[in-house]
């Protein structure tokens, strides 16, 4: 059904019982055109677009928990395309031009809200890079200002400006960047796919890979075996399990990332605030929660939960940049595993397999890639041509020595 203002007045006069499952819980076929390993973000937008774009609608996304259980419904929701690189920006401005009509596309609420992302500077040479940073995003036609400290101080008079350690200068601001309900991203694709045909199978995990002759027949699943023309991975955080059943070893490595929520406060912070000294970063959420977030926890692992030494990082890194965070209650907390690539940028890219499509590596930045990622690997999938802007994203480039360093930091992924 389409949800219109109409729908609601209709549906609220008679007692809402009119409403209908937002998709289907459809029994798996034999076997599928795509099958798709993976319903968070990336896989369901992939499905949609794959249905959408390019008319491919015998399609199955296969998840092992249930929709928005992973890093989908786990992120601090901040969507901006603030790059430097030329291999990323044009891939992360098509993904924020995505999100600017996306609820209209998808005909789903998504709360897509472009409240504006600010990254504080400390220092001249920080103020230097990001001035290098807001060129390269104007000259791709990209919104950046950068703000001097009375420019922040009339938005956030509340930061900490004369931190002894950590004083700020100033800041780089892209006012298109902001926040968007993550899970609703998840349900909205998952709808919109549903509706175009796409079978969304749940509680249903792959446990294996059937292959014959270097070509992929199907995958072994809880729920038994799912035969496909093509498979695509889109597991995140569990990209390198996923593609080892395939016999492929990943150029990755899975991490854990926390986030935080405090209780509901009156409104303060109008957009996303990022600590350019350390890492946080903080928005309010429309309840009044802040969302927070910090570093990965550093070590190697698979488990959706952080620990304690992250949290007092993240909260002294917070209170450096909000002296008042001290006062404020965190009501939860969690963790999310994330698929880290070496340099810090994606895969979207054919494998060593013929039939077999990888999509990994998003470090903790994949969300606001959710539309342009599911789009381009969508591309890739139908015509087996790389999409323009995702074409940077190969998965030999750690071999030919073509990083994609956007940070800096080297092949490092924890530093990522
Ligand atoms: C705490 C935190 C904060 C973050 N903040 C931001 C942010 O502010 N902005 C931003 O851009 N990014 C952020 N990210 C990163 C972003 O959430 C991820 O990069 C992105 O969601 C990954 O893509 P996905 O949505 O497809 O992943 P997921 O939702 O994790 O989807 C992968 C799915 O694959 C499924 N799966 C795995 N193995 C199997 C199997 N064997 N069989 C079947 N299914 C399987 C999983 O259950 C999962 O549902 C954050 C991440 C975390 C954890």
């Amino acid at each position: 059904m389409r949800y219109s203002a109409l729908s609601i007045l209709k549906n609220g006069l008679f007692g809402n019982k009119g409403w209908k499952p937002a998709w289907r819980t459809p029994a798996p076929k034999p076997h599928y055109d795509v099958v798709i390993v993976g319903g968070g973000g990336h896989g369901l937008a992939t499905a949609y677009y794959l249905a959408k774009e390019f008319g491919i609608t015998n399609v199955a996304v296969v998840e092992k928990g249930y929709v928005g259980s992973g890093n989908v419904g786990r992120n601090t929701t901040i969507i901006r395309s603030n790059y430097l690189l030329q291999g990323n920006n044009p891939f992360y401005e098509l993904s924020m031009k995505l999100w600017e009509g996306l609820e209209q596309d998808f005909n789903f609420n998504a709360m897509v809200s472009q409240r504006g992302v600010l990254n504080l500077y400390h220092s001249d040479a920080q103020r230097d890079a990001y001035t290098r940073r807001g060129n390269a995003m104007r000259l791709h036609g990209v919104d950046a200002d950068l703000l001097d400290r009375e420019a922040v101080r009339a938005i956030l008079p509340f930061l900490d400006f004369d931190n002894a350690r950590f004083p700020i200068q100033g800041g780089l601001l892209q006012k298109r960047g902001g926040t968007v309900r993550h899970d609703a991203v998840a349900w909205g694709y998952a709808r919109g796919a549903d509706l175009r045909g796409v079978d969304i199978l749940q509680n249903c995990e792959v446990t294996g890979i059937r292959q014959s002759q270097g070509r992929v027949l199907g995958v072994e699943t809880t729920r038994g075996f799912i035969g496909c023309n093509k498979l695509a991975l889109a597991a995140a955080g569990n990209s390198s399990r996923v593609a080892e059943m395939a016999g492929l070893k990943l150029p990755m490595e899975s991490h854990v990332l926390q986030a935080f929520v405090s209780e509901g406060l009156k409104p303060f912070i109008d957009g996303v605030v990022t600590f350019g000294a350390g890492h946080f970063y903080v928005s309010q959420s429309d309840k009044g929660g802040l969302v927070f977030g910090g570093d990965i926890d550093g070590y190697n692992s698979y488990a959706q939960r952080g620990n304690l030494a992250t949290v007092e990082h993240v909260a002294e890194a917070g209170k450096a940049m909000i002296p008042a965070l001290s006062r404020i209650r965190v009501l939860r907390s969690w963790g999310g595993v994330m698929d880290m690539s070496m340099d810090g940028s994606p895969i979207i890219d054919r494998t060593p397999i013929d039939n077999l499509y990888l999509n990994a590596g998003w470090c903790y930045g994949g969300f606001k890639a959710t539309p342009a990622s599911g789009f381009c690997f969508a591309h890739l999938i139908a015509r087996d041509l790389p999409q323009t802007t995702a074409s940077a994203f190969r998965l030999d480039r750690f071999e030919r020595g073509y990083l994609l360093d956007e940070k800096g930091q080297g092949a490092q992924p924890n530093l990522h």
